[in-house]
């Protein structure tokens, strides 16, 4: 008889999909290219050519979201930076509500980002979010971005999960990608990461409008088992 009282691990990644990702698209795309000029005594647009074919080259690599690789790259200390800024971190709408309603209701709850130790640390610092969460893991530390199933695979084998019994909400549809290839089953999307930005019309995944889209969703999945269970008693 199949096991249906285990509650599903909740795994959420933090950027753009707890936090609102407009703190990081200011950071990179108006902040950093200010300093950047700066430093390297040029145009403000020189600067937003030269960072965005930086970014373009690097993206979903482990180094895209390494600071201390950005500080190397570009002279500029970027963890330095992101953290004088930090109270411009904030957390999406529902954030909150969300995860106040998982823990009361008992489902392990995790974390797995792809921004570095020290991104993480200062951000769950300021947002307060740590004691919520069963598991953090940054890619980082794992050695791999979450784009890719060596991440899903490394994370499995230091913290076992059934990918069957699991839900995985991510902003990012590449990361998703690596999710599903790895045999996560229960993918979902934001609809508008960054505040600052328009909402997406598309997504290969079903998008979560409001975080807190998510609680009829885990509950009509509780009713259904619960008839399943009914059937084999
Ligand atoms: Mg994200």
């Amino acid at each position: 008889m199949p096991n249906y009282s285990e509650k599903p691990t909740i795994i959420f990644d933090m950027d753009g999909t707890l936090l609102d990702l407009a703190y990081d698209d200011f950071i990179w795309n108006e902040l950093l290219p200010i300093r950047y000029a700066e430093q390297h005594q040029c145009s403000l647009e020189q600067s937003k050519q030269t960072l965005f074919s930086f970014y373009q080259q690097h993206n979903h690599t482990l180094k895209w979201y390494s600071s201390r690789f950005w500080t190397s790259q570009v002279g500029v200390d970027v963890l330095a930076m992101q953290i004088e800024q930090k109270a411009k971190v904030a957390k999406r709408e529902g954030c909150i509500e969300l995860l106040t309603y998982l823990k009361e209701n008992g489902y392990p709850i995790w974390l797995a980002t792809n921004a570095d130790y020290a991104g993480l640390q200062f951000k769950l610092e300021e947002t307060g979010l740590r004691d919520f969460f069963d598991v953090i893991v940054s890619s980082e530390t794992l050695g791999h971005a979450k784009e890719f199933i060596e991440f899903w695979q490394i994370l499995a084998s230091k913290h076992p999960f059934d990918a069957k019994n699991c839900y995985f909400i991510d902003d990012t549809e590449k990361v998703l990608n690596g999710a599903k290839l790895f045999g996560i089953e229960q993918l979902y999307s934001i609809q508008q990461p960054s505040s600052a930005k328009a909402p997406r019309e598309t997504c290969n995944y079903p998008m979560l409008s409001a975080l807190t889209d998510l609680i009829p969703i885990l509950e009509a999945q509780t009713t259904e088992q619960a008839e399943e269970q009914k059937k084999y008693a």
